[in-house]
């Protein structure tokens, strides 16, 4: 009975791998010249300064809209463009595009403060040693003044090769690019990264925050993170404020900025551009 079991178990398990596998050859290869097809676009997420709740800038999200399954989450389709290596194409693309919507942005608002456009590096672009240049080249064509492009790198990203991260940072960071560490926390050695690896600030990851007002523990991280960045001069980011609480808690607690959907949905770029304050 059990060796039954077993077999079909072991059946049932083997086909589900199979899909899985289909599905991330058919994912892979849909994506292909998706970007030049006009399936991928980018949307922006406001984010607010907490000091006077005025806006400072966006998070550049990219969305990519299948022909036939509809829109497929970044979590699934940016981990087969790093798997796959189209990231190396499809980054650039996104990095071009915010930058040429960040520029639109401080057109349609004279004499306002400038709103900072926030990208999304991954892993792979970062150990590709061509993102300073990239960069530079982008800057370079859209005119947007470099201090208004903040580039977030995840931990992981910059763990295990602290010395060519810290190298490839800091020439960013020399051109006067801003970049901040994403999901800030999840990682075990998050606080002593920051030591070692230059960064202009962190964005608390929304795990912590989503729990800020129900677990003490949560709350405790929260404000620990952000003594210890401000006594590094690390600006502290929250993302994922879904509550007025949680804003108000934060706020409290000395946090510089926040993003969340109490606060502002990610939208189109052109909705973006159309209901700029
Ligand atoms: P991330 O950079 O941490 O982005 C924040 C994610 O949280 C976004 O998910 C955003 O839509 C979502 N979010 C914002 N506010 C709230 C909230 O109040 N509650 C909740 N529950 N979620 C909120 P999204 O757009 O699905 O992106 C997921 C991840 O995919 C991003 O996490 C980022 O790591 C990656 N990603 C997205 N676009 C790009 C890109 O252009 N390049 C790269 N390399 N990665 C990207
Ligand atoms: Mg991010
Ligand atoms: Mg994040
Ligand atoms: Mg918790």
């Amino acid at each position: 009975q059990a060796k039954v079991a077993g077999k079909n178990c072991y059946r049932f398990y083997s086909r589900a791998m199979d899909q899985a596998v289909e599905r991330r050859v058919h994912l892979e290869h849909a994506l292909r010249g998706a970007w030049d097809r006009g399936e991928l676009s980018l949307v922006y997420q406001p984010v607010f300064r907490l000091g006077d709740g005025a806006m400072v800038g966006a998070e550049a999200l990219l969305r990519w809209k299948h022909p036939e399954q509809g829109l497929i989450a970044p979590s699934v389709f940016i981990d087969v463009a790093e798997q796959s290596g189209q990231i190396e194409t499809l980054g650039p693309q996104v990095l071009r595009a915010a930058c040429e919507d960040a520029v639109a942005w401080q057109r349609a608002r004279p004499g306002a403060d400038p709103l900072f456009v926030s990208v999304n590096v991954s892993p792979r672009q970062l150990r590709n040693g061509d993102l300073p240049n990239v960069v530079a080249a982008c800057l370079r064509e859209t005119e947007l003044p470099p201090w208004l492009l903040h580039l977030e790198l995840t931990e992981t990203a910059v763990i295990g090769d602290e010395v060519h991260a810290s190298a490839l940072l800091s020439r960013l960071r020399a051109s006067g690019v801003k970049v901040w560490l994403d999901d800030f926390g999840t990682g075990f050695s998050g606080l002593s990264h920051l030591r070692r690896v230059p960064v202009d600030g962190v964005k608390i990851d929304r795990s912590f925050v989503a729990d800020v007002l129900r677990d003490p523990d949560d709350l405790a991280l929260t404000t620990a993170i952000i003594a210890m960045a401000h006594s590094l001069g690390v600006t502290v980011v929250a993302e994922g404020v879904e509550k007025e609480g949680q804003y108000a808690v934060l706020r409290e607690r000395g946090c510089d900025l926040a993003q969340g959907y109490w606060l502002g949905h990610p939208v189109p770029a052109a909705e973006f551009l159309a209901q700029l304050p």
